[in-house]
């Protein structure tokens, strides 16, 4: 199968009533993991490099190793840019092989965000390349831990939420081929219990007319993804949660381990832990089986 175009996979996601999984992979183990689990579920899967994640491993060294792993999987994979901002970013991930661009001009205000998210829409469309778009700001609140400078009482501030009226024009306007929403979730560990506007989501998803995205996938219950899965998302982004059980099992066996302790038995293990974790999320999503 191996690649295959992101608007392919969500509309197919939307029309069987599951989510793709997007993982953020930074590094060979973590890539190694989430396709092997793709393969065990037969899930299709999205693989992702955000731009925040670059100080850690630059774009032009993990790219074609994403692109490898993309071609050489048995299971439909699509590779991701997440949270592309600057326009360099954008066009080296597209020129470097991603065939899937998340622009996030949720910085922005709405025609600026506009009229950047349609420029990008305009080059990756003629290369085959599909786009998510942001609107309305899904937080990043600074002690959640995932590279976030808001404000941590940002996360009660609903006027954030995507509004569901200006989601039809946005697609409209811009052609993307799936919209980020803000309806609640935030991005990295939850500060306190989520709360999703469920009733909005599906507003968004009836006037949008293409496949709703969920950032923040880290912390909400098997209940609250089926209710959004329900309700039209069809790709739900998942990093925080799985980094931190991997290295909590990591610190475990460390621990346990009195022998002489070798980096590559290490790294196997981390493998199958990231692995294992992949596999549950596919579970929950209800991509299992649909590869
Ligand atoms: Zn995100």
């Amino acid at each position: 199968m191996s690649k295959v175009s992101m608007g392919e996979l969500l509309r197919d996601a939307s029309r069987r009533g599951y989510a793709v999984p997007c993982f953020n992979a930074i590094n060979l183990d973590m890539i190694r993991g989430i396709i092997q689990a793709a393969e065990e579920e037969r899930s299709p899967v999205i693989l992702c490099h955000a731009e925040i994640h670059f100080k850690y491993t630059p774009l032009e060294q993990i790219a074609p190793v994403m692109v490898d792993a993309m071609n050489q999987a048995k299971v439909p994979v699509s590779i991701l840019l997440d949270h592309g901002k600057s326009f360099p970013a954008v066009m080296k991930a597209m020129h470097l092989g991603f065939n899937a661009i998340m622009f996030d001009g949720s910085e922005y205000a709405y025609e600026d965000n506009v009229r950047r998210t349609s420029e990008v829409v305009k080059i990756a469309k003629a290369l085959d390349v599909s786009v998510e778009g942001e609107l309305g700001y899904v937080t990043r609140p600074k002690s959640g831990g995932a590279e976030g400078e808001d404000d941590d009482s940002i996360t009660d501030d609903t006027t954030l939420y995507t509004d569901p009226e200006q989601a039809s024009e946005f697609v409209e306007r811009t052609g993307i081929d799936a919209l980020a929403a803000a309806f609640g979730t935030v991005h990295g560990v939850y500060l306190k219990k989520p709360v999703l506007d469920l009733k909005r989501l599906a507003q968004i998803s009836r006037t949008a007319g293409v496949p709703i995205v969920m950032h923040g996938g880290s912390g909400l219950s098997d209940e609250d993804f089926h209710r959004s899965i329900d309700q039209g998302v069809a790709k739900i982004n998942y990093y925080t949660g799985m980094a931190l059980k991997v290295m909590d099992k990591a610190k475990e066996r460390m621990i346990q381990n009195e022998k002489k302790l070798f980096y590559h038995d290490f790294m196997m293990n981390v493998i199958l832990d990231f692995q294992e974790d992949a596999q549950g999320i596919m579970r929950t999503f209800r991509s299992s089986g649909k590869a």
